[in-house]
């Protein structure tokens, strides 16, 4: 009992520091202080863990060895993947992540029905608890490895349409609600499996049937219900710690993907309801009129009269890797008494917060990184803008074109400072596939090239 008193101590205080986890990782500046809280939380929750389960087992030697190989396995492969990531396969790691926990709730789910069975009886709370996390669960776990398939490329990102798919979700989600009736009043193993299957079905089906273009929202939602069958899993084990952190990972996943859905004009239900992603037909025969080029000793001298800079970068310079001469730039033009601050949309790059990583990275001071809405009423007394990399976070057509398949989207208004510089490597579409009328502007000069190869041209030049 003790024991029992002891470890619920350490859970509620490894809650707090999830808490305190979540609150730092909100603001830059003390990102690293939130890491630090994170990772304390998470070395007492699993000591505490442990111990408990030692102190139930009946043979703790047999109990430690697996513990420690089950560690020492998920440890290797955990530092292997956080070291060869690249920071644009980020999305398609969380996803199969995810895939994990939801794998997990299952087996957590049939371990529960298991003992139940061996009691011989059990509460119809206990249950839909089971029934509930095993179906989360199940969905998870495929509509993860479908995601993870999709921005792997190993599986085409177009959205599946199958005929009528809509109805045949509503019927695999009524099919499990009569399962769920079913399991609770036999308690049977049938209804769980039928369940299963149907439920893995649903979810590899919900998450085909989604485009590519939509995928990182999918990611952000399936890392809710990743949250939520943790959750699950906490019910179903009567373990408090699991119940909060499934909580928080369930609600923090869903304001995530609100936030993502609502910077680019999507509605939530749109997204999930599938389908929508499909190849948008791009109007290839408007004329946008001629393009002007600069280089990058052009650029310098631009520069060098310029007495306010913004930076807005996106996808391509986290391809690029040019956020170091980036900031090398950033450094010489302010010694230079050049006010320099950064302008970050919101989808900037292929996470939220993507662009903000990167500059941290490279060490640029935080307080000249400004959020779009900061920055966006400033950008018409801006002496140079550059773009760096980014396409449909700049693009006018999202305010003047109703038909533009990103009508809508809020942008960074880039071009309404005195001169626009783009760094790109061809007049190629962005993300969402539309051309950006801003490349034909008058006050636009395309840099063509790496960006990281012309940003290093332009710090060599001044
Ligand atoms: P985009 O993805 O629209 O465009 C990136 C641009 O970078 C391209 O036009 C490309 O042009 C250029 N580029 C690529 N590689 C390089 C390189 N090595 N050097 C120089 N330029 C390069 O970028 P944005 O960041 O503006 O927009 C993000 C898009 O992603 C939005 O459509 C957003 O909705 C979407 N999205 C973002 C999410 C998020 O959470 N951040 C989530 C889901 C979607 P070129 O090939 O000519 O070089």
């Amino acid at each position: 009992m003790q024991t029992e008193n002891l470890v619920l101590g350490a859970y509620i205080v490894a809650a707090v520091l999830f808490v305190l986890a979540l609150a730092g990782l909100s603001k830059h500046e003390r990102a690293r202080e939130g890491n630090n809280f994170g990772i304390i939380g998470m070395v007492i929750a699993l000591a505490a863990t442990v111990w408990l389960s030692l102190s139930r087992a009946a043979d703790p030697l047999v109990t430690i060895a697996l513990i420690v190989v089950a560690l020492l396995i998920g440890a290797a492969i955990g530092l292997w993947r956080a070291r060869v990531v690249e920071m644009t396969q980020m999305p398609e790691l969380v996803a199969m992540l995810h895939s994990f926990v939801g794998l997990a709730a299952v087996l957590v789910g049939y371990t529960s029905h298991l003992e139940m069975a061996d009691h011989g009886s059990g509460d119809t709370v206990h249950a839909v608890e089971i029934f509930l996390g095993i179906f989360i669960g199940a969905v998870t776990f495929t509509g993860s490895i479908v995601a993870y398939l999709k921005l792997s490329a190993k599986m085409k990102s177009a959205p599946l349409m199958l005929p009528a798919r809509h109805w045949l979700n509503l019927v695999a989600v009524l099919v499990s609600v009569g399962l769920m009736f079913w399991y609770v009043s036999s308690l049977s193993v049938v209804p769980l499996a039928l369940m299963t299957v149907i439920s893995l079905a649903f979810g590899w089906h919900l998450v085909a049937s989604i485009g590519g273009g939509d995928m990182p929202v999918v990611v952000s939602m399936l890392n809710s219900y990743s949250g939520w069958a943790a959750a699950a899993a906490g019910f179903m084990l009567s373990n408090d710690l699991l119940i909060v952190t499934g909580a928080l990972v369930g609600a923090s996943g869903a304001i995530l993907s609100y936030i993502m859905c609502r910077a680019m004009n999507r509605s939530f239900i749109s997204v999930i309801a599938g389908g929508f992603g499909q190849e948008i037909a791009i109007s290839a025969d408007t004329d946008y009129g001629e393009h002007r080029e600069i280089t990058a000793e052009g650029a310098a001298d631009l520069l060098k009269q310029a007495r306010s800079v913004v930076i807005t970068p996106g996808y391509g310079m986290a391809v690029a890797q040019a956020q170091y001469p980036v900031a090398e730039l950033t450094k010489k033009l302010r010694d230079k008494g050049v006010k320099v601050r950064f302008g970050i949309h919101p989808v900037a790059g292929r996470l939220p917060g993507h662009m903000n990583v990167l500059l941290a990275e490279a060490k640029v001071p935080y307080d000249i990184v400004l959020e779009m809405d900061e920055i966006n009423d400033d950008l018409a007394d801006t002496d140079v803008v550059l773009v760096i990399g980014a396409n449909d976070t700049v693009n006018p057509a999202a305010m003047d074109d109703p038909t533009s398949p990103i009508a809508g989207m809020p942008v960074l208004r880039v071009w309404e400072a005195h001169d626009v510089i783009v760094f790109k490597r061809s007049m190629a579409v962005g993300y969402a596939g539309v051309q950006n009328p801003l490349f034909f502007r008058e006050n636009t000069q395309m840099l063509f090239g790496d960006a990281k190869e012309r940003v290093e041209d332009i710090v060599r030049a001044l």
